[in-house]
Parts: structure tokens; sequence; C-alpha cells
């Protein structure tokens, strides 16, 4: 039997970007018996979640839902629709996007990755105007999909996705859209059919505060127009099957029962809620969580306001201070998981998230959390960053009280 020997008193504060906390509500629903998944109830059980899940997509068409994490739904939204040697374009915003473009190179994709130099591109989102400029130079239209990371959970920047639609439209090229957006999708506005986006890519375990295990492909009509030709080899990852089992509830292998359970839930607690509220309380909860780091006098890793992220903030450290000793510290300390430094900003920031189930007083813990782990640590502190937060909170409305109201 497995046995976790570590039990500090209380709840572990679990802040970074995912996996988020998962609420009671849904842990309850997950714990029902699992059912037998070529039975009538399992068949209502798929028919309600693949329906309730379109509409956090915003989209009419249909969305496949795999027993994978995000990194198969990847594969799957560039297998579905491309062909060995087919030019991808890409863009890049941090270690997301890098590694979507190693798996597209390890799936014999010719990969083109277009970005600001540096750590710039790192720092800030999508620049629409480099992919409009390269796709007017595409005349022969070799270019076959343009892939961007919506929400870029290792620097805390979240891009413009109607632009880059807006930004194929004006070259006039018939590129596919592919857009992950595992950690955006319901803690972000996101729109699928509204922005033309042909694939969206997704996972459980952010902001639908599920646990890890299942992942997601909104698809275009386009993009399964596509699929029909596509050669690249593909069986599990299929969509033509899945899509055809599922217009009866069912799937053509065992799917995640009781992660599907769990994700009736979340998509009834998001909707109950409703998703303008979500967003609302989240770009409030970022708000407050970047007041405290200004205050702090520390540095945001998102460099450009039009573009922040309200899923988590990314924390630089002063020159010399080794963010993963703060990130130990404060575990070991507070019983409290911060983001860790990914890629290129390794040891040179640490990721806050708020995101999924988090409110005024989760956020409040997580930067004192922060704020007597950096004071440990010797780092220099400009102000209080709690004082700061504490300040926004409690002069703003939080949406749902709005709501009570
Ligand atoms: C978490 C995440 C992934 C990877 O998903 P896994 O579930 O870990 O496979 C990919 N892209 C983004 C933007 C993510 O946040």
């Amino acid at each position: 039997m497995l046995k976790l020997d570590f039990h500090p008193a209380g709840r572990h504060f679990l802040q970074i970007p995912g996996p988020s906390p998962v609420p009671d509500r849904i842990l309850r629903a997950m714990s029902y018996p699992t059912i037998d998944h070529r039975g009538p109830e399992f068949g209502a059980l798929g028919l309600q979640v693949l329906e309730g899940i379109k509409k956090i997509f915003k989209t009419a068409q249909p969305v496949v839902i795999y027993p994978a994490s995000g990194t198969g739904a990847w594969e799957a939204a560039l297998v579905n629709t491309l062909s060995a040697g087919d030019h991808v374009l890409m863009f890049e915003t941090g270690h997301f996007a890098t590694l979507w473009k190693k798996m597209a190179e390890a799936l014999g994709l010719k990969t083109e990755f277009l970005g600001l130099p540096g750590i710039e591109g790192w720092r800030r989102g999508v620049q629409a105007d480099m992919i409009e400029q390269r796709l007017r130079q595409d005349s022969g239209h070799e270019i076959k999909a343009v892939c961007v990371v919506h929400n870029e959970t290792s620097t805390g920047v979240t891009s413009d996705i109607a632009a880059v639609r807006r930004a194929i439209d004006a070259a006039g090229h018939p590129a596919l859209l592919l857009v992950d957006t595992i950690s955006g999708l319901a803690s972000a506005d996101y729109r699928h059919d509204e922005w033309g986006v042909d694939v969206t890519v997704s996972g459980s375990q952010k902001g639908l505060m599920l646990p890890p295990g299942i992942s997601f492909n909104a698809v275009s009509k386009k993009a399964i127009e596509a699929s029909k030709t596509a050669t690249l080899p593909k069986a599990f990852w299929n969509w033509a099957e899945i899509i055809e089992m599922n217009a009866t509830g069912y799937w053509p292998y065992t799917p995640n029962t009781n992660l599907l359970y769990g994700l009736s839930e979340a998509i009834d607690m998001i909707l109950g809620e409703g998703l303008d509220n979500t967003f609302a309380r989240h770009q409030r909860l970022a708000h407050a969580c970047r007041s405290a780091v200004k205050a702090w006098g520390l540095e945001i890793q998102c460099a450009d306001p039009a573009v922040y992220s309200p899923v988590l903030t990314g924390v630089m450290t002063p020159p010399g201070v080794d963010a993963d000793a703060i990130r130990k510290l404060i575990y070991d300390k507070f019983n409290m998981s911060l983001g860790t430094g990914l890629g290129k900003m390794k040891g040179k920031m640490f990721r806050i998230g708020h995101l999924g189930e988090a409110n005024d007083l989760t956020l409040m813990a997580t930067l004192a959390g922060c704020e007597m782990g950096l004071k440990l640590a010797g780092v220099p502190l400009a102000g209080s960053g709690v004082q700061a937060a504490m300040a926004e909170l409690s002069a703003s409305v939080a949406p749902d009280q709005l709501k009570a109201a």
C-alpha cells in the first residue's frame, strides 16, 4: 500500500499553475463507483459531458476527449491534420511553445520558429504582425499550420488569439490555426468558434480543476476536412472513430470514467458561476497578485501589461538570487508549492498559480507564504505585497459577491 508519511497539519497549498487544487465537490463526484463503459448509464454521462464541454470551449463543433495528459492532445492535433514533411509555423512564447515544436519535429514535420530575440520572446505574447508578414511571403502556401500557445504557463503571458486569426486572414493564407490553451481554458476568456481556431488543445488539471488525466481537441469543420487527407500515422489519436462513437455517448476504448464524473461536476460548477464571472474572478485575483509583486519591488516576468495572464504570475528574482532555493524554503517552511522557472528561466523566477478554485483568501495565504519566504531568504523587499493585495481586494467587490447582492 502506498504510504505517504508526510502529513503536516492543515492543507497543502498547491499554488503551481497546474495541477490546480481539486475542489471537494469534484473529488466527491469522482468517488462514485466505476460503471460499465458500455452500459446505458455511461452513454447518458458521455452525451452530457460531450455537450457540456462545448460550452466551455464556446464551440458548436465536436470536442474530442482523450484519456491522456495535455501532451497527448498536442500530438493528436498534429497527427490528425498534417502529413510528413508539412511545414508548420510556430511562435516562441516560452517553454511550452518550445516543447510543442520539439514534438512536431519528432513527428517528422518541418518546423519554423518565429519569435522575438533572446529572453524578450519569453516576456511578451505572440506577435501577430510577424505571423502575417511571414505568411504573406509564403505565396506557394507551403505552410500548412500556424501553432500558438494561448496561455504560456512557463511565463504568465496570455496571447491574443483573435489577432492571430486576423493576421492569417489578412495574409489570405489557408493555413490551419492550432492553439494550445491547456492552462487557459476555463480561467481565461477563450472562444474556439468566434476566433476561427481549427484545433484547440486543452487539458483537465489546470482551469478545469480536475486531476491530470484527460485532455481535449476542439475541432473546426476545416480541421475535420484536413484530417481526411492527412497522412501522419495515427491510431489511438484518430478523431474519426472517436467522433463516430461519441454520437451515442461512447468511446472506441475504455474512457476515464471517474474523471468524466469529475468533468461533469466541473462543467456544472463553471457554468453555475457563469463563464464571464469565472473570467472576472481570475482577472481580479491576478491584478491583486501583480500589485503584491510590484509592492515587493520585484519584476513581473510578463513585460507587456496588455497580455498579463489571469492564470498565473511569473515573478523574477533579483540577479544572483536562486528562485528555486526560495521555492524550496517556502515548501519546507509553509507547506506550499510554487511553480519553478522552466527552460531559459530556470532558477531566475518562480510562478504563482491563481487558477481554478482560487478566491480572495487562498490568494492572500499564498502571497503571505511568498512574502514570509522571500524575507526569510534575505531578499530585500521594497514593501509589503500582502498589504498591497489586501488593499486591492478589500476595495473591490468579488464577482460572486455581486451576484449574491
Ligand atoms: C501543462 C501544459 C502542457 C502540458 O500538459 P501535460 O498535461 O503536462 O501533458 C502543455 N502546454 C501548456 C501551455 C501547459 O500549461
